[in-house]
């Protein structure tokens, strides 16, 4: 019952400046986000890659409120465009960007965010790697498809993301089952209304297992972006079922969760990918985990309280 108060908490200005400044929260934070500094992440990255994970990087930053800060974020992914090139790290590491983090919430966002992030996407196939559009809260889809439309006309490889809580991504998994298309399936992480979302997790489920078929069965490649242990294994098994070989999908999920877990896909021969946020505006990321998982927040709590 936790979840949606502490998903409207992720969207609250005050609540961020009292849970940011916080002595206690910078421990637990480290344990999801790789550092505040790009340095510090690309270490994070080398020991992931030296095990041999793959890896996707958030620069964390969203629900901006001007332009100028739409350029930061844009110029923060050219730098690290920079790093991953003269890294030569290739497709192992790509990464995933929010367009609202370019502008898409700002007047003008649609083109705003457009022209904000062709860039990124132009350095990052210079740099050998892609870039995936991370999907933020239902009144954002139309436009991040679109957005995912154009950019694939020049870059086909740009990878999207759909959520199978809402009721329409059934109908946008088939149209994203192309030759080639990179889709990242995941269960959805913001506050929806009934109007468009399942708010039960039993049909957040079943419904995730219906758009893993449909990505199974189609052209495209499948990333099954989840935790939970039943659509792992559904994962493996709707794979062996449509006879794709272990580089014609992968597993992601994300950095500090069940890294067990990621290990033992990785042995297996799977390709596991691990989504790898950092920078300083980590507050919305963080407590969207929190609300993910009772236990999440109860190692918060227990921090907070000294124990
Ligand atoms: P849940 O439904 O939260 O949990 C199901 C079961 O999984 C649990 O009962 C437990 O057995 C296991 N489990 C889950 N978490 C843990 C844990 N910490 N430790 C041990 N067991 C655990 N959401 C978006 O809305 N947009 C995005 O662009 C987006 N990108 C994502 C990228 C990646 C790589 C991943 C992994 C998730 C992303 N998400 C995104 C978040 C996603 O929507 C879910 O909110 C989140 O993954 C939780 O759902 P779940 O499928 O992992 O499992």
């Amino acid at each position: 019952m936790l979840g949606p108060v502490l998903l409207a908490a992720a969207r609250s200005e005050s609540i961020r400046r009292i849970v940011s400044a916080a002595p206690v929260t910078r421990p637990v934070v480290d344990r999801f986000v790789a550092g505040e500094r790009l340095d510090q992440s690309l270490h994070s990255v080398r020991s992931l890659t030296d095990r041999g994970l793959d890896v996707t990087l958030d620069h964390l930053g969203e629900d901006i409120t001007d332009r100028s800060e739409a350029l930061r974020n844009r110029d923060a992914y050219l730098d690290l465009c920079t790093a991953l090139a003269s890294d030569g790290v290739g497709p192992r590491v790509e990464m995933s960007v929010k367009l609202s983090a370019f502008g898409q919430a700002l007047p003008g966002g649609h083109d705003l965010a457009y022209r904000n992030v062709l860039p990124v996407v132009e350095s990052a196939a210079a740099a050998g790697t892609t870039v995936t559009l991370d999907m933020e809260d239902h009144t954002t889809v139309e436009s991040t498809l679109a957005i995912l439309a154009e950019l694939r006309k020049r870059f086909p490889q740009t990878g999207a993301v759909v959520q199978s809580y809402l009721f329409r991504t059934e109908d946008d998994c088939r149209a994203l089952t192309g030759e080639g298309s990179r889709v990242r399936l995941v269960k959805g992480a913001y506050k929806e209304p009934a109007e468009v979302a399942y708010q039960d997790k039993r049909e957040v489920d079943r419904a995730y297992v219906r758009c893993l078929k449909i990505l199974m069965a189609g052209q495209g490649y499948p990333m099954i972006g989840s935790h939970d242990p039943r659509m792992v294994a559904i994962g493996q098994e709707l794979a062996r079922r449509h006879g794709r070989k272990q580089d014609e999908y992968e597993f992601q999920m994300l950095y500090g969760i069940r890294e067990a877990e990621q290990a033992r896909l990785k042995a297996e021969g799977h390709r596991m990918r691990v989504y790898v946020p950092y920078g300083t505006d980590w507050y919305g990321y963080f407590m969207r985990r929190l609300a993910e998982r009772p236990a999440n927040l109860a190692f918060f709590l227990r921090a907070l309280a000294g124990r």
